[in-house]
């Protein structure tokens, strides 16, 4: 069975701490992305995964065996990486068919392997092309197409898009996933790129300084995020993060100094048990309605700056304490440099975080 398994996986560079007990599991026909910012140990965690960094302490386990003292050929990976070099004087069947030289394959059986990889790809007609000769979104999928035409244990894939301009990335993030959706295997991306994370991944683990901070579905991280870097790191435009005073909480009612307003708006009891002076509030800029007039549920802020994103208008505001505040309105919803905004926060979109950052939910 394809999985990958790491326990408490941990590389130390001298005494620079990389990746610290990371913990993930990935199951077969899973695709997980671990992102995080440059640095945070992501490419670290994936060559310990593939063999090609001995781990410092903990467990790499793929398809239910321990391979910690195994070489990468022997763990029988297959592996995109960031730089897919190919050789250039080989066609892109060639290419293609490089990984099977291992197999003591018939010439045949070869060719039938790579006629049938290059259906999936897309990459018939350019068969007999050399490299130099093809596009380079052919050349990325002929790179996944190296990786394909064995039957691996798993893939990882490091970066895979980042050499792609914009439009052509979105189309391979489409066409990869629809390739792996169909393999069955276990499957690790490293990316930077959170839309990268958010479209390809089945679950996306997000990184900081060397910890996973949180594992979850795409829509998981991105509607309750385990803490506050989580909250700020997923989620364009940004979250707002706003400290907050507790005043009272009091029938599934929550009190709260924010920005300068006193807001009342229903919330999880658990809210109660935070300290009251130390409470940091996010609100997705979407996650505000502006209203007509001010009320005890509404933030009172002055637009400073409008952006117009097609159908929709992102507003900077400041706040009556003099914060920003952002905020997405329909285009329709016409509103005007100087204006001051009435802004009601969706309660049920309203996340409370604790002074260690972490989210307060039941
Ligand atoms: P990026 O997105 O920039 O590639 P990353 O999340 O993949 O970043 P890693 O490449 O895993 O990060 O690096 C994690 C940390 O470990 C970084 O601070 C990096 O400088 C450090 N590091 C990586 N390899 C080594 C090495 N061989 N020796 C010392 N430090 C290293």
């Amino acid at each position: 069975m394809s999985t990958i398994e790491i326990r408490k996986l941990t590389k130390k560079f001298g005494e620079f701490v990389a990746v610290q007990d990371a913990d993930l599991s990935v199951k077969a026909g899973e695709v997980v992305c671990l992102l995080g910012p440059s640095g945070c140990g992501k490419t670290t965690t994936l060559r310990m995964i593939a063999g090609l960094e001995r781990a410092t302490a903990g467990d790499v386990i793929i398809a239910g065996k321990r391979m910690n003292e195994l070489t990468p050929e022997k763990r029988d990976i297959a592996m995109v990486f960031q730089f897919y070099a190919l050789y250039p004087a080989l066609s892109v069947g060639q290419n293609i068919a490089m990984p099977l030289h291992f197999e003591k394959l018939s010439q045949a059986d070869a060719d039938k392997r790579v006629k049938k990889v290059a259906e999936i790809l897309h990459l018939t007609d350019v068969l007999d092309r050399m490299p130099g000769q093809v596009s380079e979104g052919e050349k990325q999928r002929i790179a996944v197409a190296r990786a394909i035409i064995r039957d691996p244990n798993c893939f990882l894939f490091d970066e895979p898009l980042s050499r792609l301009d914009v439009e052509l990335r979105h189309s391979m993030r489409g066409q990869i996933k629809e390739v792996l959706s169909n393999l069955s295997k276990a499957t690790v991306i490293v990316t930077h790129d959170q839309l990268e994370a958010l479209t390809m991944a089945d679950r996306i683990a997000i990184m900081r300084d060397g910890m996973i901070e949180q594992v979850g579905t795409p829509h998981e991280v991105f509607a309750k995020p385990a803490n506050v870097f989580v909250a700020s790191f997923i989620g364009t435009p940004q979250m707002n993060l706003m400290e907050a005073e507790l005043k009272k909480f009091s029938d599934g009612v929550v009190s709260v100094t924010v920005a300068g307003n006193n807001v009342e708006m229903p919330a999880d009891p658990a809210v109660s048990k935070l300290k009251p002076s130390k409470v940091m509030i996010g609100i997705r800029p979407r996650a505000f309605t502006a209203e007509s007039k001010a009320s005890r549920s509404t933030i009172g802020a002055q637009a400073e700056l409008i952006e117009p994103m097609g159908a929709e208008t992102l507003i900077h505001a400041r706040t009556e304490s003099g914060g920003d505040i952002r905020v997405v309105v329909p285009r329709a919803q016409r509103i005007k440099i100087g204006e001051v905004l009435h802004l009601k926060p969706d309660p049920k979109q309203t996340h409370f975080f604790g002074d260690n950052g972490k989210a307060v939910r039941a």
